[in-house]
C-alpha cells in the first residue's frame, strides 16, 4: 500500500488525508501540536465559518483558486473514478433553500464526516452546532474510522528529495499503464525521506499542509528552497492609522467602509468598526486590509473612509443635520443623540468644530477619513498572504521538480477574503491534492481501490 505523509494535521491535511485513506492509501499525519486542528478551534468566534453560498475567484487572491476549483470538479465528475464520488458522499442533495441548506463540495465534504451545515443571512456557513469543537471531533472521528495514523508533538524539521525512479514519467498521464512496481522495489526507490521529532521516516508522497504564520508557527520555510516562496505579509489584519484613535479606543460603529487608493475607490463594504488605540478592526476592514497586503510596498496611498450614515443620501443627512440645529449650536449637545459620544468628541476636536456649518458636518459624517500607517502584526492576522508561489504548482497542486509532493491550504500563496473562504480553500484543495495523489499512486496493491 502506498505510503502517504500528510505535513501539519490542520483542516487543510485533514481533508487531504480523508480524501486519501478513503481511496486506499496509507495516510500519516505528522502534527506539531498535541491535537489536530488547533487553529479551526478559534474560527468563526468558535462557530467556524467553513465556506460561503457565494464562492468566485473573485474573492480569493490569485487566480490559483479558479484553476484548483476547476480541477477538483474535473475530479469529482470524473465517472471512472467511483472513489472520488464516495469521498463526498452526502445523503441529501440540496441547492440553497428555506432551509439554509446550500451545496458545495465543502459543504459536502462537512456533510461526508457528519457535519451538517446552516446558512445564514449574510451566506456565511456555519456548522448547523454552531460550534467548532464539534467539527474538529467529527474530523478526528473519521481520522480515526479511516485507520489514518495520526503523529502528535511531533514537527517534521526537512523534507530530504530521494532519486525518482519509482514513478516513469508516463504514469502520471496514464495510471494503469506500464512502469507498476512491486512493493519492494517502490521501498527501495522510497522518495521521501522526512526527519521530524522522534527520528526519520520514508514516504512515496507527501502533502505540504503546514499553514502560515499567522497566530501560528510553521518553518515552511525551511521545507523548500527560498525560490519557490512569496514574501509573508498578513492579510485579514486591523490596520494602523496615521492619527492615534486612543480616545476612541473600544467603541463600534456601524457603516459603510470604503478603501481607497490615492483617492480613487478599491472597495467598500458595511459592516461594524472597531476602533482601537492604534487604528481600525473589524471583518469590513480586515477584508481592507487584504487589498493592501497584496501592494504593501504602496502602504502610504491608502485611506480607509467611514460613511457614518450610507443608509441616508447626502441631502436627506444635510436637510437633518440642518434641521436638528434647534436643538443647540453648541457643538456637543448638537451632537447628543447623533454620535456615540466618544465620536462626537473626537469629531469635534479633530475638525476643531466651534459653530455647526450643516454642510461641513455632512461632508465629515458622509466620509470620515483615516491615513493607513500599516498593518497590524501576524500575531493578530486571521491568514498571512504570502507561501508557496502559484507559478511553482500545477493545477493538481504538484510542486514543480518534485513528484507526488503537494501542497494545500495557507502554505499555498492563495487567501480569500472573511466569510469562510479560507477554510473552503483548504478543503477544496486538500481534497484537490488528495484526489490528484491517488491518480499517481501505483495500483499494484489490492489494498488500493481500482481506477475502472
Ligand atoms: C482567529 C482566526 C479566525 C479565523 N476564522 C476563520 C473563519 O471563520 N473562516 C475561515 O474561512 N477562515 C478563518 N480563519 C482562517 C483559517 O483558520 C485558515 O485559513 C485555515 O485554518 C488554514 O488551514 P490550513 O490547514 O492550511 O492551516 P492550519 O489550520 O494553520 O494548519 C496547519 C497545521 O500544521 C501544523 N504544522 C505547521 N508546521 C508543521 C511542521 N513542520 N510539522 C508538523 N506540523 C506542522 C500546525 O501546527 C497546524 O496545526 C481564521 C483564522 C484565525 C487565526
Amino acid at each position: 500500500m502506498a505510503k502517504i505523509a500528510i505535513i501539519g494535521g490542520g483542516i487543510g491535511g485533514t481533508a487531504a488525508a480523508i480524501t486519501l485513506s478513503k481511496g486506499g492509501a496509507s495516510v500519516t499525519i505528522f502534527e506539531q501540536n498535541t491535537k489536530i486542528c488547533k487553529k479551526l478551534l478559534a474560527t468563526g468566534n468558535g462557530r467556524c465559518n467553513f465556506s460561503n453560498a457565494d464562492i468566485d475567484g473573485k474573492f480569493y487572491y490569485d487566480g490559483l483558486f479558479d484553476r484548483i476549483n476547476a480541477k477538483h470538479a474535473f475530479f469529482a465528475s470524473d465517472v471512472n473514478a467511483a472513489m472520488y464520488k464516495d469521498a463526498e458522499s452526502t445523503s441529501f442533495n440540496s441547492g440553497k433553500s428555506a432551509h439554509n441548506r446550500c451545496d458545495n463540495p465543502v459543504v459536502r465534504f462537512f456533510r461526508s464526516v457528519g457535519v451538517l451545515e446552516y446558512v445564514d443571512e449574510y451566506g456565511r456557513i456555519y456548522p448547523r452546532t454552531q460550534s467548532a469543537a464539534t467539527v474538529r471531533d467529527a474530523l478526528v472521528y473519521e481520522l480515526n474510522r479511516l485507520g489514518v495514523k495520526v503523529v502528535t508533538d511531533c514537527r517534521i524539521e526537512a523534507i530530504a528529495f530521494e532519486k525518482n525512479t519509482a514513478y516513469p514519467r508516463g504514469r502520471a498521464n496514464n495510471p494503469l499503464g506500464d512502469g507498476i512496481l512491486d512493493n519492494h522495489e517502490r521501498r527501495a526507490n522510497s522518495l521521501f525521506s522526512l526527519k521530524h521529532t522522534f527520528g526519520d521516516d520514508v514516504f512515496d508522497g507527501v502533502v505540504i499542509a503546514v499553514g502560515s504564520d499567522a497566530q501560528a508557527r510553521t518553518n515552511l520555510y525551511d521545507l523548500l528552497p527560498d525560490k519557490y516562496f512569496a514574501p509573508v505579509v498578513p492579510a485579514l489584519v486591523p490596520l494602523q492609522t496615521k492619527n492615534s484613535l486612543k480616545r476612541l479606543d473600544g467603541l463600534r460603529v456601524k457603516c459603510k467602509v470604503s478603501l481607497l487608493r490615492s483617492g480613487e475607490l478599491i472597495y467598500s463594504e458595511c459592516g461594524e468598526v472597531q476602533f482601537r488605540d492604534f487604528g481600525l478592526s473589524g471583518i469590513a476592514v480586515f477584508n481592507c486590509s487584504s487589498y493592501i497586503a497584496r501592494d504593501v510596498e504602496n502602504i502610504d496611498k491608502y485611506a480607509i473612509s467611514l460613511d457614518l450614515f450610507d443608509d441616508w443620501s447626502y441631502v436627506e443627512l444635510q436637510a437633518a443635520l440642518e434641521e436638528r440645529k434647534r436643538f443647540s449650536s453648541v457643538p456637543s449637545i448638537y451632537f447628543n443623540g447623533l454620535l456615540a459620544y466618544g465620536l462626537a468628541d473626537y469629531i469635534i476636536g479633530r475638525f476643531n468644530i466651534r459653530k455647526i456649518e450643516s454642510n461641513e458636518v455632512c461632508k465629515i459624517l458622509k466620509s470620515l477619513d483615516f491615513s493607513i500607517s500599516g498593518l497590524r502584526g501576524l500575531d493578530c492576522a486571521q491568514v498571512a498572504h504570502g507561501g508557496i508561489k502559484s507559478e511553482f504548482l500545477s493545477d493538481e497542486l504538484c510542486i514543480h521538480g518534485y513528484e507526488m509532493l503537494y501542497a494545500c491550504g495557507e502554505a499555498v500563496n492563495v487567501d480569500g477574503l472573511c466569510g469562510g473562504y479560507n477554510i473552503h480553500w483548504a478543503v477544496l484543495s486538500g481534497m484537490t491534492a488528495g484526489y490528484a495523489l491517488l491518480r499517481r499512486i501505483s495500483y499494484d496493491d489490492n489494498s488500493v481501490k481500482k481506477l475502472k
